[in-house]
């Protein structure tokens, strides 16, 4: 058995290592290492993939988030609802650009922004609300896309963690995350559902004039070279990246798969345990994973972790502090909630490795390791 880790990128890159060294000898042949055709490429299979008419590619993930905000033209002054549970980046893009971001508590079971709290959030400022889709889930885009309607509400949907991951309607219809609001964005980042070998990012839309838009917004505000219609910024997706995410996209809904197989056994084995609670499966979504994330009851998260740890077991606490309680945003945001619910959950969760290439060994050691905890 080897190390076990959160994510293994080495374990990965060797089982697929013919396409992708192939794929990116090409690029580093042909020195088209800014967009080139592998770029376009990538856009149209990921398009394709995600049933969604446009996908822009980017710099990254916060970047993708920077420019659908600009894209949609919010003022400075707009206020823009987040969730306080979540990773840092579209907080930050609505705070950096002047924007007020108003923080919404979630839900204790799906770590997801509760949508019946939206209305009583939305001011006469507010303009958009950007869901996140946390930990490989998707929030209840149902409900959430109803109330954004009724309160004239832009949807920018943060996919970085659920790529793959489809919303389960009420009728049955069901979509892929990302394609639901006006925009969608996610990450390519290494560690990512979807990762290339650095940074990397796209936008997604149905709507042929944000497409434009964005498009520009990601080139520094223009459609023609050296006229500048708006400020823009330089965003972009590295030709190499393109190229080893070409490689990777087919095997997207593989990983997704690897990961549920590793998230059922554990599902199993840490289930109707009162030491803990196991990740709650939403009737409206699909889940991917992309974290396996416990709540460990009784204050003991910190001591679960350190046990773990002194096995050879690493764990993640994601994410320690609530955004709400960041310096960073004193003084520039507001609670559009109570924000009880994240400031539980930043004592109680406790994220466990979960990947692709995962040995049955592995799996078997770690719930061993969990099961002996405090017995
Ligand atoms: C990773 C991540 C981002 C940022 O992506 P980068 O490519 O690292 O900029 C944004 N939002 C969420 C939810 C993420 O997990």
């Amino acid at each position: 058995m080897g190390t076990i880790q959160m994510v293994d990128l080495h374990r990965q890159y060797s089982r697929l290592k013919a396409e992708i060294d192939a794929a990116m000898q090409e690029v580093v042949e042909s020195t088209a290492f800014i967009n080139g055709p592998q770029v376009g490429a990538f856009a149209s299979h990921l398009a394709e993939y995600m049933h969604v008419p446009h996908v822009v590619p980017c710099g990254n993930g916060t970047d993708a988030l920077l420019v659908a905000l600009m894209s949609l033209g919010l003022k400075p002054g707009d206020e823009v609802i987040v969730p306080s549970f979540s990773y840092v980046a579209a907080a930050e893009m609505v705070a950096l650009l002047g924007l007020i971001p108003v923080w919404l508590d979630v839900d204790e079971r799906t770590f997801n922004l509760n949508p019946w709290q939206i209305e009583s959030a939305v001011s006469p400022k507010t303009r958009a609300i950007i869901v996140v889709h946390l930990f490989g889930q998707c929030c209840d885009m149902e409900e959430v896309c109803k109330i954004a309607e009724q309160n004239h509400l832009f949807v920018i949907e943060d996919n970085a963690q659920s790529l793959g991951a489809e919303v389960i309607y009420s009728d049955g219809n069901r979509l892929k995350a990302g394609t639901i609001g006006q925009i969608g964005t996610t990450s390519f980042f290494p560690s990512k559902p979807l990762a290339c070998f650095g940074d990397g990012g796209a936008l997604m839309t149905s709507d042929d004039w944000l497409s434009t838009r964005i498009k520009m917004v990601a080139n520094h505000g223009q459609q023609v070279k050296y006229q500048h219609k708006i400020v823009g910024v330089n965003s972009r997706l590295d030709t190499l990246q393109a190229a080893v995410l070409n490689a990777k996209l087919p095997h997207l809904e593989e990983f997704a798969a690897s990961r549920r197989k590793v998230a059922r056994r554990y599902d199993e084995a840490f289930g109707n345990d009162e030491r803990w609670t196991i990740p709650y499966q939403a009737p409206y979504s699909t889940h991917v994973y992309h974290q396996y994330t416990l709540q460990v009851a009784g204050n003991r998260r910190d001591d679960l972790q350190q046990y773990l740890k002194s096995k050879g077991i690493p764990s993640m606490v994601y994410y320690p502090i609530p955004l709400h309680k960041q310096p960073a945003f004193y003084g520039f945001s507001r609670n559009g909630s109570s924000l009880n619910v994240s400031e539980h959950l930043v004592t109680s969760v406790l994220s466990l490795p979960i990947h692709t290439e995962m040995t049955d060994d592995e799996i078997d050691y770690l719930i061993e390791t969990v099961c002996s905890y405090g017995k």
